[in-house]
């Protein structure tokens, strides 16, 4: 697969095309942003532990009959990936209250909420990604009803199991934010919704079961510090650690600039 030119970058990773018209490559970044641009910083390593959580996760949820953008994970910052047309909507599930929903709403941080909340918000950074009903949706053509109502199912069920993957690695899953897009599919010759982009802890917020600490980009928003501890401890507990290690033993050129823990 020749990677080719550049065709979209973005905040946290970049888009590459491929001699395939139908496949792209995703190629994870260090940089972090929170804010909508007004903090910047460079984590190294966070690039090559995203790229391999959001393998991990994608795979999961394929082996669940989830249809996702992933074809392979290709080196420590790439994945190979199914073109797509990006529906302009964040999806956002909730199970406990936190972040935005806390100061839109005044809910209070941790409440456990008695279903999950499913909210939908604009993807355009200069508005700052505000949040829309589906209503906005529908006139503005964002999305049709069909697609709404086949990406809410896929959602919640999206919610389900990665609720329970990461209970059983003692995590909340607290929120998260998911993309989806339209890809061709060459079997039906129709072009099919698909889960794009990424899930890793830059997407979802991911607390200890027992200590409630947070295992995620919030340690970068809220200045916690041990950003990159927060995300190789959730690689650690997905069981895949040992792994990224090995690469990085073989590829890697900076091997003193990302800390791995021995199991
Ligand atoms: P909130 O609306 O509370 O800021 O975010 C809810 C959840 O969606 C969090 O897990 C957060 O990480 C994720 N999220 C929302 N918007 C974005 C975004 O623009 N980029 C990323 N990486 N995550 C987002």
């Amino acid at each position: 697969m020749n990677k080719g030119k550049k065709l979209y970058e973005g905040k946290a990773k970049i888009i590459y095309s491929t001699n395939n018209k139908h496949l792209v490559i995703q190629h994870f970044k260090d940089d972090a942003t929170a804010f909508n641009n007004l903090k910047k910083s460079k984590v190294e390593g966070k690039g090559v532990l995203n790229n391999r959580i959001s393998e991990h996760i994608l795979s999961n949820l394929e082996q669940c009959g989830i249809k996702t953008h992933l074809v392979k994970r290709l080196n420590m910052r790439e994945q190979l990936i199914r073109r797509a047309e990006i529906i302009p909507i964040e999806f956002i599930v909730r199970n406990i209250a936190s972040g935005s929903l806390t100061k839109r709403l005044g809910i209070p941080e941790g409440t456990i909420l008695e279903k999950p909340l499913l909210e939908y918000c604009l993807k355009n950074d200069a508005l700052q990604d505000p949040i829309v009903s589906k209503e906005h949706i529908f006139n503005f053509e964002w999305a049709t009803k069909n697609e709404i109502k086949e990406i809410d199912k896929i959602t919640l069920r999206i919610n389900d199991i990665l609720t329970g993957l990461f209970r059983g690695i003692g995590i909340k899953l607290v929120d998260f934010k998911i993309e989806y897009g339209k890809a061709w599919n060459k079997d039906k010759d129709e072009n099919e919704i698909v889960l794009a982009d990424e899930i890793s802890p830059d997407t979802c917020r991911l607390w200890d079961s027992k200590t409630e600490k947070k295992l995620d980009k919030d340690r970068f928003r809220k200045d916690l510090g041990n950003i990159i501890e927060g995300y190789q401890e959730v690689a650690r507990r997905l069981g895949i650690m040992p792994e990224i290690s090995n690469v990085k033993e073989v590829n890697f050129k900076k091997p003193s600039s990302i800390k791995f823990k021995k199991k």
